[in-house]
């Protein structure tokens, strides 16, 4: 599709024809996207990246935005999707939260509005939109290899911390696997592998407790996120613990910092304005009744369009910065 013809064709799919149409308050609920962002503190990229990129992806499609944030409470995730369903959407992109997104998923398909998973899966959407998140969790372990060939700890030897995401997050589990997958083929076994969480407090509390039980003693950490290797590296600083393998996700600024200063090994780069145009562009296509072609299937068969995820280490800060949007040199280079 063209952009123009992608303007037209999302903006007419429920005009002119009497049903579905206009809804008070002006516009039109057939050419409004209604999103929802999960939380702002799991990750910045939320509020930062996604809605900035949604908004002027949709906007150029020829979408009314309307982009509401559930801020980690699964009552107003439910209220925020009643209020967007009662003033009209012509299209569902849902970022679920612990399952949050299903019953939402279930009222927009009674009225057949197409839904689309926006970067995690739940049940019930038409299309799942994400990065290939197997793979994040296998670069993500790659980081914690060369982080411990860097210390020159052999990974069998090696004393290993898992610091996953949320389990209620459907992704948690993919980066979990792709992770494990390349670290134990390496050799390593988990010293220790608390509760999964995208928080960096609760990370921090956790890594502290599995430390301890440790005699103080870590070589790497498999962190799922850059707010989780945060909350460990807080840790690590205030044991005087340098030169430990550390992992990440997001090029958060808090971990490009990190990598730049040598306490996160590196992080994997997900570029969001490719995965909001990708959903975008499912959605314009779904609207005009095609079939967009998937990468992969879920395993309750949803089809799954994946982008590539890209790993990030000293070197390939500057690409993050130099892509804009992201992370300005001052943000980076310029520390609270
Ligand atoms: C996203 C990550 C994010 C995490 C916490 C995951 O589902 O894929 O990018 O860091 O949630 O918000």
């Amino acid at each position: 599709l063209t952009g123009a013809a992608a303007v037209m064709l999302a903006g007419c799919a429920g005009g002119g024809t009497g049903d579905g149409g206009a809804t008070e308050g002006g516009g039109d609920a057939a050419g409004r996207a209604c999103v929802i962002l999960p939380d702002a503190a799991s990750s910045p990229r939320w509020e930062n990246l996604d809605r900035q990129f949604l908004q002027e992806g949709l906007e150029a499609a020829g979408f009314e935005a309307d982009i509401q944030n559930a801020q980690g409470d699964k009552d107003k995730y439910a209220t925020l999707a009643d209020q967007q369903l009662t003033k009209g959407c012509g299209v569902m992109l849902l970022v679920d939260l612990n399952g949050a997104a299903v019953s939402v998923a279930e009222k927009a398909k009674a009225e057949g509005i197409p839904v689309i998973a926006y970067d995690r899966p739940f049940e019930g959407s038409d299309y799942y939109v994400s990065f290939d998140n197997e793979e994040v969790g296998r670069l993500q372990g790659q980081l914690v290899l060369d982080g411990l060939e860097a210390k020159g700890v052999a990974p069998a030897d090696a004393v290993v911390v898992y610091m996953g995401g949320d389990p209620t997050d459907g992704n948690a589990k993919m980066f979990h696997d792709g992770a494990v997958e390349v670290m134990e083929a390496a050799g390593i076994t988990p010293a220790a592998e608390p509760p999964g969480v995208w928080d960096q407090a609760k990370s921090q509390t956790n890594f502290e407790q599995a430390l301890t039980s440790l005699n103080g003693q870590v070589d790497g950490v498999w962190a799922a996120n850059d707010t989780n290797a945060a909350g460990v590296i807080k840790v690590l600083q205030d044991n005087n613990l340098t030169g430990v393998a550390v992992s990440g996700q997001d090029a958060n600024v808090a971990g490009l910092q990190n990598i730049l200063l040598g306490w996160q090994t590196g992080t994997v780069w997900k570029q969001v304005n490719l995965e909001a145009d990708a959903a975008i562009e499912t959605a314009v296509a779904l609207l005009n009744g095609e079939t967009p072609e998937a990468d992969a299937e879920l395993e309750d068969g949803t089809p799954y369009i994946q982008v590539t995820p890209t790993v990030v280490g000293p070197n390939e800060v500057k690409d993050v910065v130099a892509a804009g949007g992201y992370a300005s040199y001052d943000d980076v280079c310029t520390p609270d």
